[in-house]
């Protein structure tokens, strides 16, 4: 099958994303949300992020590059230099006012996480690497105590690798085997499947929220609800989807959630792994060290509270407080009204792709967000990521740590558009001029 015949080629009409009837995506439709759009200044927006104001070679940056990772806002780059210019001690240990104040400050950003998830307690959020961390420490401590040989774990077939690799390393250590739900042309998880997957073996359900190569919103609700009447365990990927649109971990009801702070316009190397209390504490530690024991002897060692059992070592103080009033930033501005921002400038980029001869977009489920997938005919994804370089637009080109998606679609990879809630549609102007030249310099 040829990407033209699964994707919406130039030519065709966007597909309406504005209709869908998912649980999910009801709180983002009403009509508060119209009213909101249209006094979402986006301006003020962009005047928040010093890198945008930059220009690469001559031009304006159009910074379309976002699944990536985001930009930061001044008060985020402010909250990093604040803490080492005024606070920077090492965390609960000291009893010195430097030591009592970082603490709390990390703290207090692990309560800004807790209200952000809607988790039920701060014992629930385990700050991690990133979201790939997160993964990883799911799989090997609880994988590793509750996966035995023929056992099933359920993932998807728009996984990023870090929600496939450390999967496949478990079913390596246990004898247990991966399992894939398959999705649509569209992208979309074919439902019926999952449910003959789902089965009296299948002891964790692993999916992705927001999809990084396609945009899919997955139904994780349902998904949830399908895994825990079958008896298994439900972890959600949530690296794309914290920055775009509301998550309820209540309301999901998911097992564990994982996502990462430079993916929400926090630092880099830092990331929430939200989890279950009740499974928290069965878990055995992730990995062995200072601050994650009550009392050592050579004997024996007794592990400390939730969630410092999981955080061994001096954490990312910094990134922590950094990542917490990043969270804040995206609360102030609303959600919903990123969402509903972002939602018009997707739609408005779908047709002005289109408009592009020889472009077929990839990933064209109705119920999607923030991407922009597409191929080019005739030219490989990487030289149009070079040649909008020279334009000053920044988008990114391969398989997105994703290639069994690539296979799927019988490509070797997509040039991919992901937005923020800093891009506008003169963005996309640029980006769709940039593609004309691409256009006219291989015909
Ligand atoms: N899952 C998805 C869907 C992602 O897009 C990414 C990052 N591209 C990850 C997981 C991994 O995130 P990180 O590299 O920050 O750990």
């Amino acid at each position: 099958m040829t990407p033209a015949q699964l994707g919406v080629r130039a030519g065709q009409t966007a597909p309406e994303w504005q209709e869908t009837a998912r649980e999910e995506d009801k709180r983002m439709r009403n009509g508060e949300l119209n009213k909101r759009v249209n006094t979402f200044d986006v301006d003020a927006i962009r005047n928040d992020f010093p890198i945008l104001k930059q220009c690469v070679h001559g031009r304006p940056l159009v910074y379309l590059d976002n699944a990536a990772t985001t930009q930061k806002p001044q008060e985020v780059i402010d909250a990093i230099v604040r803490y080492y210019t005024e606070t920077n001690a090492n965390i609960h240990r000291g009893v010195h006012l430097l030591s009592e104040k970082a603490t709390k400050e990390h703290e207090d950003a692990r309560k800004i996480v807790k209200r952000f998830l809607n988790a039920s307690s701060t014992q629930e959020i385990v700050f991690v690497r990133g979201c790939t961390e997160a993964i990883n420490l799911v799989a090997d401590s609880w994988g590793s105590e509750n996966l035995g040989p023929g056992d099933e774990i359920l993932v998807s077939n728009m996984e990023h690798h870090s929600n496939i690799v450390p999967w496949q390393l478990l079913c390596q250590r246990t004898g247990a085997v991966l399992k894939v739900i398959p999705i649509d042309d569209a992208g979309d998880l074919l439902m019926d499947e999952y449910q003959k997957l789902l089965g009296p073996r299948t002891k964790i359900v692993s999916v992705v929220h927001l999809s990084n190569a396609l945009g899919t919103i997955n139904p994780v609700r349902e998904i949830t609800r399908l895994a825990h009447e079958a008896g298994a365990r439900v972890l959600i990927d949530g690296a794309q989807s914290v920055p775009h649109i509301p998550v309820d971990v209540q309301d999901i009801g998911c097992d564990f959630f994982a996502f990462s702070g430079h993916k929400i316009y926090g630092p880099t190397g830092i990331g929430v792994l939200y989890g279950k209390r009740e499974l928290l504490e069965a878990m055995r530690p992730y990995q062995g060290g200072g601050d994650m024991i009550s009392s050592v002897t050579f004997e024996e060692t007794t592990y400390n509270a939730l969630p410092y059992k999981f955080e061994a070592g001096t954490p990312n103080i910094e990134g922590a407080i950094a990542l917490g009033t990043a969270i804040e930033y995206v609360e102030r501005i609303g959600l919903e009204a990123i969402a509903a921002h972002e939602r018009d400038v997707l739609e408005y980029g779908a047709q002005r792709l289109l408009e592009t001869p020889g472009v077929t977009l990839i990933g064209t489920s109705r119920h999607k967000a923030s991407i922009l997938s597409f191929v080019l005919e005739g030219v490989h994804p990487h030289d149009v990521g070079t040649i909008l370089d020279q334009e000053g637009v920044a988008i990114r080109t391969g398989h997105h740590c994703v290639q069994p998606v690539m296979k799927r679609y019988g490509i070797p990879a997509t040039a991919r558009v992901s937005l923020a809630c800093y891009n506008t549609r003169g963005e996309i102007d640029a980006l769709v001029a940039g593609l004309k030249k691409v256009v006219e310099i291989f015909s």
